[in-house]
């Protein structure tokens, strides 16, 4: 309650918050997660501490480091924390650093109490030897590799999927979407696509694929390299954990840079020509032909109205190669004279 004598708060028992509060410490002492004793809270309604009723309702949701907060508040067991207030940063608060008597053994007031003594020791010892990542401060956690961080977005939300952990594996992850992918399959994934895609590619004097294995252990330049080379990388919403799911990822690459050089065309048409039997305008002249024509009519319109509406193909090939200017193959397009030419 608010402190009527001064600033601060009055420890008192907060008789709205004292049975959700008791039930929260009675479900941590059962060993269910903080996680989920936070989730249990927000879904029951339980009232914020801190939070005015009326301001910001129906945001208003219990985090892991509220509830976390509470669970190791010597308070619980009607101790007074000493000189109270934040740790130092990175520094975990020591919870029985709290108000002794001449004899060292803790002051305890029985009417602030909401578990023994002991008790709270048990529920400290089992916060401490939590192996989850997310119940450790941060400056204790392992940090995880930099490779996929600002390159995933959420499909839903378009925003990007930060770095995290589920269950002990690394993720990325939109927590406010329910967004989470693992990344044990992901980040191999990624790597696949990317040297069966584009390994080939010409890059300056290198290829993509020589750059990459290059960059090997360093994952911050490869991450250069992802991002050099993917247009967009999407991950679509879908059962949220630590399970990789490839149906989930959606990757387009930027445009080529090695244009249509370099046996690109070549590949192509003997792809199409394998696929498409008996059928005939796949030759690479054919497929170089087409490249030239979106060059001069970009718009699909244009080369409707201008050309392909009009003229076999044979003799916009003609066109292509007898006149140098736009304006002259329109010219000569629209008014059909290109018999001549052939
Ligand atoms: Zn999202």
């Amino acid at each position: 309650m608010e402190n009527p004598a001064g600033p601060g708060r009055l420890l008192a028992k907060n008789p709205d918050l004292i049975h959700w509060l008791a039930a929260a410490v009675a479900m941590a002492l059962d060993g269910v997660a903080v996680n989920a004793i936070a989730r249990w809270l927000t879904d029951s309604g339980a009232p914020v501490p801190g939070r005015r009723t009326g301001r910001g309702e129906g945001t208003a949701s219990w985090t892991r480091q509220t509830v976390d907060g509470l669970l190791r508040n010597p308070i619980l067991a009607g101790m007074r924390p000493h000189n109270p207030g934040r740790g130092r940063k990175g520094t975990p608060v020591d919870p029985f650093n709290v108000v002794r008597d001449q004899t060292g053994e803790p002051v305890i007031d029985e009417s602030l109490a909401v578990i023994s003594f002991e008790l709270f020791a048990g529920l400290q010892h089992l916060l401490a030897t939590r192996t989850v990542p997310q119940a450790r401060k941060r400056g204790e956690r392992r940090s995880t590799s930099q490779l996929p961080s600002r390159l995933a977005r959420c499909d839903h939300c378009d925003v990007f999927l930060c770095r995290g952990t589920n269950q002990g594996k690394p993720v990325l992850t939109r927590p406010r979407c329910r967004q989470a992918i693992g990344r044990a399959g992901l980040d191999p994934y990624l790597a696949r696509r990317l040297l069966a895609e584009r390994g080939d590619e010409a890059w300056g004097a290198s290829t993509v694929g020589r750059r990459w294995q290059a960059a090997d252990g360093d994952d911050l330049a490869r991450r250069e390299i992802l991002m050099a080379q993917l247009e967009t990388l999407r991950v679509r919403r879908g059962v949220v954990g630590r399970r990789f799911d490839e149906g989930r990822v959606v990757i387009s690459w930027r445009p080529s840079q090695e244009g249509w050089g370099a046996g690109v065309v070549g590949r192509l048409s003997r792809d199409l020509r394998r696929d498409l039997p008996g059928q005939r305008g796949w030759s690479r002249a054919d497929l170089l032909y087409m490249r030239r024509a979106a060059e001069v009519w970009p718009s699909e319109n244009e080369f409707v109205q201008h050309v392909a509406g009009q003229l076999p193909w044979g003799h916009i090939m003609v066109l292509l190669d007898r006149l140098p200017t736009r304006e002259e193959r329109d010219w000569y397009a629209v008014f059909g004279v290109c018999n001549c030419l052939a």
